[in-house]
C-alpha cells in the first residue's frame, strides 16, 4: 500500500504541474479570464469551504451562472492544487445525455484538454473516459446503474446531482438511494444543484443541509403576449360573425379534414375563445390565422410570422424557439426552410436542438454565425435550463411542452402537449437576457399565462413505475412500496401496485416480489422491461437481428414521418411496407431493411424521401442496434457478434416475440360490418392511431392485436400494433413460469373470460398435452 500511495502521489504531482502549465499558457489565461467573469467565480471559495465542511450542500443560481461547468471544475482544480488530484473522483449527473456530453466537452476545453483525459462523460451505451478521468459527467440513469454493482460508490469522493428542480423520476429516485447511502459513506460529499429557487424543499429533505445561492445577473426581458404579437405581425382580429365567406369556407374545410376534433365555441375575441375552451385549445379567428389553427399543436404560421418579424425589424441576436417535441420541430423546420427569407442560408442559420441528435450538429448551436446571418434554434424544453446558448436575444415560447402523465386508475400513460408552469415560463424568458436586454414572444394571451400552475408535477407522480420498481429490486432496496414512500413526494399506492403487478405478469418478479432470473436480466438492459424481454427472447430464439431493429425503432422514435399536409401520401407509403400482414412492427422492420439496402447502393436519402421516412431516425436506430449487440455480448446473452447478424427472419417467430414483449398490452379484435371493434380489459373500446397500418384495413384477420403503447388523448388510442393468433397469445402471452402451466392458465383465464373466449383455455390444455408428448418422445 506504500507503493500504491507513492504512485498516487506521483500522479497527483503530474496532474498539478499539467494544470499549472495550462493556467500559465496564453490560451489558458484567456480561458481563465472568461471563466472569472461568471457569477459563480465570486462564490468559489465559499462553495469549496461549505462543501468540505458539510456532507450535503444545496446550490442554486440563475441558469448560465456557471453551476454545471464551474462548480465541479472548482472541486477538481482545488483537489489537484492540493496534490489530491489522483485520489479525487467526482461524478456529476445530468438529466439528459446531450447535456452530459456537451458539458464534458466544454469543461475539457476550459482545462485545455481533450475529452477523456481528466474530464469524461458516460451516457447510455456511449462514453469517453480514460484512466486519468477524475470528473465524470453522466446521465442520472448511468449513476443508478453503477449503484447496481457498486452499492457504496467505492472511491467516489463527490456526487453532484444537477438540475434537481426538474424533478425527473431518476433524480428523485437517486436522491432516495443517496440519502440511504450517506451514513455508510461519511466522507462522501453530495451537492445538489438547481436553477430555480425551491432549494428549501431539498435542503429539508436532507435534514436542513446548507444552501448557497449564486446571485446572477440577467438583462431585463420584455414579455409580449399573443394579443401584442397578433397586432405586431399584422394579424387582424375578426369576430366570427364578420368572417367573410372565404374564411368560413376555409374553416368548414378544416372541420371536414378533422382538424377540429372537438367542438369549440367560436367567440368574438381570443380571450373569450380561450375561456370557452377551458384553456385546452385556442384559435385566433382571423382569416389569415385560420390556416395555422391546430388546437392540439401550435400555430406554425404564427411562429413563421413572428420569426419573419424579428428578422426584418429587430436588432441582431439569435432566436430560440421552444417547441413541444421532435415531430413539431422537424415539421416546422421543413416549413421554414421553404420560406424565401427564413430558408435563405445566407441570411438565416436554422438549427434544431434535441436530446438525441448527433454531437456535430449540436456544436453548431453554440457557435456564433457569420455577420449578417441570424441564428434560429428550434428546441424542446431541454433548452430551458440544461443548455445555454449565449447569444440569444429573442425567445419564442409556444407555452406548451409534451408531458407524460399517468392515469393510475386506468393504468394508462398519456402523452400530451400541456401548458407549461409559470416556473418554466420564467426560465424560457430568462434565456433572452444573457447578453443584452431581450424580448420574449409568448404565443398565448396573458390571461392563459395567469392560469398556469406555479410548478410542474414531479415525474414520479405522473409516469408508470415499472422500470423504477425493477431497479429498486435489483438494487436490493427492500420492499418497493416502503422504499418509494421515502421519496421527496411519494407516488400513489395504486401506481406502485400496478407496476408491481405488471412485473409479476411479465415474469420479472415472482409472487413474493422477488426478482426472477428474467427480472435480473431485464434490469441490466437499458430499455423498458417489455423491450428488454423481446431482446432476450430474440437471442434465445435466434432471431436477434430483426428483433433488435424493432426494439431500437420503438426506443428511438417512429421513423415514419407524418407531415401535416401530406398525411395521406405518408400513410399509403407506410402501408406499402406492411404487405398486408397487419403489423406496424413488421412494417418498421421492412422499412429499415429497405433503407439498409438502399444505403449500400448509396441511395439512402432518396429512399427516405420517396417513402416518407426519417433518415436521421433510421441512422439512430442503426447505431442503437450496434450498441445493443455489444451490450448483449457483454451480458453474455450472445456468444459473438455473428449470431447478432445472421439470424432468422421468420415472421411468425418475430410476431410471437413481439407478443411476448408487449403482453399484457393486448386487445381483442371483432370485425363488424363497417368497422372494427377493439377492446382492452382496462378501457373497453379503444381506437387505433390513424398512422397505424392496421387503421387502414377494413378487416383484420387476427383475433388479437398486441400494442406497444396506448395513449389517452380524448379516447384511448393504440400506437403500433401487430396482429397475433390465439395460440401465440396462449403460448407467449405473459409468463409461463408463473406458477407453472396452471398458474399461466389462471392468469390468462381472466383475460379469456373477459373477452368471452373460454374455449381457448381448453385448446391451450390440449396444446400443452401435445407438446408434452412431443417432448417425451
Ligand atoms: P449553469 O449550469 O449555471 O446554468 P453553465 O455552467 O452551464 O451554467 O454555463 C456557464 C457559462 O458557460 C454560460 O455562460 C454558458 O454560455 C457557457 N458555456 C457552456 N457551455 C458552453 C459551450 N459549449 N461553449 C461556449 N460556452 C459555453
Ligand atoms: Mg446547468
Amino acid at each position: 500500500s506504500v507503493v500504491a500511495e507513492r504512485i498516487l502521489m506521483r500522479r497527483s504531482m503530474q496532474m498539478r504541474s499539467k494544470q499549472q502549465d495550462w493556467q500559465e499558457s496564453a490560451e489558458g489565461q484567456k480561458m481563465q479570464e472568461c471563466r472569472k467573469s461568471l457569477p459563480a467565480y465570486k462564490e468559489r471559495d465559499a462553495l469549496l469551504s461549505v462543501i468540505s465542511e458539510n456532507q450535503v450542500v444545496v446550490v442554486s443560481g440563475e441558469t448560465g451562472c456557471g453551476k454545471t461547468t464551474q462548480l465541479p471544475q472548482y472541486i477538481l482544480e482545488s483537489a489537484i492544487e492540493n496534490t489530491q488530484g489522483a485520489a479525487c473522483s467526482i461524478i456529476c449527473t445530468q438529466p439528459r445525455r446531450i447535456s452530459a456530453m456537451a458539458v464534458a466537452e466544454r469543461v475539457a476545453a476550459e482545462r485545455g484538454e481533450k475529452i477523456g483525459e481528466s474530464v469524461g462523460y458516460k451516457v447510455r451505451l456511449e462514453g469517453m473516459r480514460g484512466r486519468d478521468t477524475r470528473l465524470l459527467f453522466c446521465t442520472t440513469g448511468i449513476l443508478l446503474r453503477r449503484l447496481l454493482v457498486d452499492r457504496n460508490l467505492k472511491g467516489v469522493t463527490h456526487v453532484i446531482v444537477d438540475e434537481i428542480h426538474e424533478r425527473g423520476m431518476n433524480e428523485d429516485f437517486l436522491l432516495i438511494v443517496l440519502k440511504d447511502l450517506l451514513p455508510r459513506r461519511p466522507e462522501l460529499r453530495l451537492i445538489l444543484m438547481s436553477a430555480t429557487l425551491n432549494a428549501e424543499l431539498f435542503s429539508s429533505y436532507f435534514g436542513g443541509a446548507p444552501m448557497i445561492h449564486i446571485p446572477g445577473f440577467t438583462y431585463p426581458v420584455r414579455s409580449l403576449f399573443l394579443e401584442n404579437i397578433l397586432e405586431m405581425t399584422g394579424y387582424r382580429l375578426t369576430p366570427y360573425n364578420q368572417i367573410d365567406n372565404y374564411g368560413q369556407d376555409k374553416m368548414w374545410k378544416m372541420q371536414k379534414q378533422g382538424l377540429r376534433k372537438r367542438k369549440t365555441q367560436i367567440a368574438s375575441s381570443v380571450e373569450d375563445a380561450l375561456m370557452a375552451a377551458n384553456f385546452k385549445e385556442y384559435g385566433h379567428h382571423t382569416r389569415e390565422s385560420l390556416s395555422c389553427w391546430n388546437p392540439d399543436s401550435i400555430g406554425f404560421n404564427l411562429i413563421e410570422r413572428v420569426l419573419c418579424h424579428i428578422c426584418r425589424n429587430e436588432r441582431p441576436g439569435a432566436v430560440l424557439v421552444f417547441m413541444t417535441g421532435w415531430d413539431d420541430i422537424n415539421s416546422l423546420k421543413d416549413q421554414l426552410q421553404a420560406h424565401p427569407l427564413l430558408g435563405d442560408p445566407s441570411r438565416v442559420l436554422l438549427l434544431a436542438c434535441h436530446g438525441s441528435m448527433a454531437s456535430t450538429e449540436q456544436k453548431l448551436i453554440f457557435d456564433k454565425p457569420e455577420d449578417g446571418v441570424r441564428k434560429i434554434v428550434l428546441a424542446t424544453n431541454m433548452a430551458e435550463t440544461s443548455i445555454t446558448i449565449n447569444d440569444v436575444v429573442f425567445v419564442v415560447d409556444c407555452g406548451k411542452a409534451k408531458e407524460t402523465s399517468y392515469d393510475a386508475l386506468n393504468n394508462t400513460p398519456c402523452l400530451l402537449p400541456t401548458w407549461i408552469s409559470k416556473a418554466s415560463v420564467r426560465q424560457r424568458k430568462g434565456r433572452a437576457g444573457r447578453v443584452q436586454p431581450g424580448e420574449c414572444y409568448h404565443l398565448y394571451p396573458r390571461c392563459v399565462h395567469d392560469a398556469f400552475a406555479d410548478y410542474q408535477l414531479p415525474e414520479l407522480l405522473r409516469t408508470p413505475l415499472q422500470s423504477l420498481c425493477l431497479q429498486i429490486k435489483s438494487l436490493q432496496l427492500g420492499s418497493i412500496s416502503d422504499f418509494l414512500s421515502k421519496a421527496l413526494q411519494p407516488p400513489e399506492l395504486l401506481s406502485v401496485q400496478n407496476a408491481v403487478e405488471y412485473l409479476k405478469i411479465i415474469g420479472a418478479l415472482d409472487e413474493n416480489e422477488n426478482l426472477t432470473v428474467l427480472g435480473r436480466n431485464l434490469s441490466m438492459l437499458p430499455v423498458e422491461p417489455k423491450l428488454g424481454k423481446m431482446l432476450i427472447l430474440g437471442a434465445i430464439f435466434g432471431c436477434l437481428d430483426p428483433v433488435m431493429t424493432i426494439v431500437a425503432g420503438l426506443s428511438v422514435r417512429d421513423p415514419f414521418l407524418a407531415p401535416f399536409d401530406k398525411k395521406d401520401l405518408a400513410d399509403s407509403a407506410k402501408a406499402q411496407f406492411s404487405a398486408r400482414d397487419f403489423s406496424d412492427h413488421l412494417a418498421l422492420l421492412r422499412a429499415y431493411e429497405g433503407w439498409k439496402d438502399a444505403e449500400s447502393h448509396r441511395s439512402g436519402y432518396e429512399y427516405c424521401w420517396k417513402n416518407f421516412l426519417s433518415a436521421q431516425t433510421l441512422k439512430a436506430i442503426d447505431s442503437l442496434k450496434n450498441q445493443f449487440s455489444y451490450l448483449l455480448k457483454d451480458i453474455g446473452l450472445v456468444d459473438n457478434m455473428e449470431s447478432c447478424n445472421t439470424s432468422s427472419h421468420d415472421e411468425h417467430l418475430i410476431r410471437a416475440i413481439v407478443c411476448a414483449g408487449l403482453f399484457p398490452g393486448v386487445c381483442s379484435v371483432v370485425n363488424k360490418e363497417k368497422s372494427i371493434s377493439l377492446k382492452t380489459m382496462e378501457d373497453g373500446g379503444v381506437l387505433m392511431y390513424s398512422n397505424s397500418v392496421n387503421a387502414q384495413e377494413p378487416k383484420i384477420p387476427y383475433p388479437w392485436l398486441v400494442f406497444n403503447e396506448k395513449v389517452k388523448v380524448n379516447s384511448v388510442f393504440l400506437r403500433d400494433s401487430t396482429g397475433v393468433s390465439d395460440s401465440v397469445v396462449l403460448l407467449f402471452g405473459g409468463n409461463i413460469s408463473r406458477g407453472g402451466v396452471d398458474g399461466h392458465l389462471k392468469m390468462l383465464d381472466g383475460y379469456l373470460e373477459f373477452f368471452m373466449k373460454p374455449d381457448l383455455a381448453a385448446t391451450y390444455l390440449t396444446l400443452k398435452k401435445e407438446l408434452d408428448e412431443l417432448v417425451h418422445k
